[in-house]
């Protein structure tokens, strides 16, 4: 179905207006304007009669970064990007505690969130800067369109069991862990059973989910770029600072598969310290830094950029060449081999690690590739440069003639 956005604007101002609320109307989500839209009305009512005492305060205190971590630390660098491994007794506690934070399972939250990466800025991007802050930070759950959302392989979390468990039993999950256990501690512990309930259950998780949305929005709209500025993603602090360190998303979208949103020691990034600390008790392993040069290189380029306008990458032409009937015969034999830009490469360490997953690498082995890699997803020039590292031959010219390669990255 053709959106509102894509469609070419022939009709006068207040068609156009009419046409924008028939497009919303048809498109509603009723659950999710009951959560996002009219609970926060009872909810400011019911402050007026439920007392907020000082020991629910702490509680809730308490409460909250512990559930933003399970979702920062769990939900977004364990599972979607997958920036380290957690042993099974930290997976179970993150997705029961990200439970609680009402943000839907791991499995529905990552394939929204890989989608984002991929077709960032897109229609095909759930939650589309482009189309303005309210639409990004909660519009595409009021009024959503997900026949439209790119689609993205999510199989390594379908296989994951502790992910299918949380899937299968999500809602007395959330139920019990984001209301009954915050109200029931505060019953036992100083009878208030009541501001348990609405303090550190229903108005932390909604709370919680807006400062969620806010690295969606705000952290797509006001900030610095200094490691790309291609997208919209932005280096925004009192994001960071609510989120547990999820507001250096500048950073975090060039480089998405590093555990660190916050790439300096100084950067407020609790979550980072959090997983660092997992590791130390042998609970997460396998932490996925970047190089220091390719962080280097990001930002460097955006420096000369700034100064000297749109840079182009080149790639050295120093590699030995292979013949077009040769590259074909050794993807045939199993090894793991693409043409990008008339350069062969042996993406067969790196698949496992390709932020969009391991299909897509394997639908083009043996194949011409450049126009999915520059044109179809939109690599950054961190990608452009990490492929450089891999590759391994030039295509004999004569064979690949008929061919149009492009060299830069832009
Ligand atoms: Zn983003
Ligand atoms: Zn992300």
């Amino acid at each position: 179905m053709e959106s509102i956005q894509d469609r070419p604007c022939k009709c006068s101002r207040l068609d156009c207006l009419k046409s924008e609320l028939e497009h919303y109307w048809r498109h509603i989500d009723l659950v999710h304007v009951l959560v996002l839209v009219i609970s926060p009305v009872f909810l400011c009512l019911a402050t007026q009669y439920i007392h907020f005492q000082r020991q629910t305060a702490l509680w809730t205190l308490f409460l909250f970064p512990v559930g933003n971590l399970a979702i920062t630390a769990g939900y977004h660098r364990l599972w979607a990007h997958k920036t380290y491994h957690a042993s099974l007794p930290l997976r179970y506690f993150l997705a029961i505690v990200g439970a609680g934070m009402f943000q839907w399972s791991i499995l529905w939250w990552c394939t929204h969130h890989r989608s984002h990466h991929r077709y960032t800025d897109t229609n095909r991007d759930p939650y589309n800067a482009r189309r303005g802050f309210f639409y990004s930070h909660m519009g595409w759950l009021l009024f959503p369109t997900p026949e439209k959302w790119g689609a993205v392989d999510v199989s390594d979390l379908k296989k994951d069991t502790v992910v299918v468990w949380q899937d299968k039993y999500y809602v007395p999950l959330a139920r019990m862990v984001s209301m009954l256990f915050p109200s029931m501690v505060a019953h036992v512990g100083w009878n208030d059973w009541q501001g348990g309930l609405l303090y550190a259950g229903a108005i932390r998780v909604y709370l919680g989910l807006h400062f969620t949305f806010l690295v969606n929005s705000l952290a797509h709209w006001m900030g610095d770029q200094p490691y790309g500025d291609k997208f919209t993603p932005r280096q925004n602090l009192l994001v960071a600072i609510i989120t547990c360190g999820e507001g250096y998303h500048n950073f975090h979208h060039v480089f998405p598969s590093d555990y660190r949103n916050g790439v300096h020691w100084y950067d407020l990034d609790p979550t980072k310290w959090f997983i660092w600390s997992c590791e130390q008790l042998r609970l997460a392993s396998q932490l996925s830094r970047i190089p220091d040069r390719e962080i280097e290189y990001a930002r460097n380029l955006m420096l000369r950029m700034s100064c000297a306008g749109p840079d182009t990458y080149t790639i050295p032409l120093d590699s030995p060449t292979m013949t077009w009937e040769e590259f074909e015969r050794q993807a045939k034999a199993g090894r793991c081999l693409v043409c990008i830009a008339g350069f062969v490469y042996d993406l067969i360490d790196f698949m496992h690690d390709h932020p969009g997953g391991p299909k897509l690498i394997q639908q083009v082995v043996g194949k011409e590739a450049t126009s999915v890699f520059y044109e179809e997803f939109h690599h950054s020039p961190h990608a452009t440069n990490l492929l450089a590292s891999m590759r391994i031959a030039t295509i004999h010219i004569g064979r690949s003639r008929n061919k149009t390669y492009r060299m830069t990255n832009t």
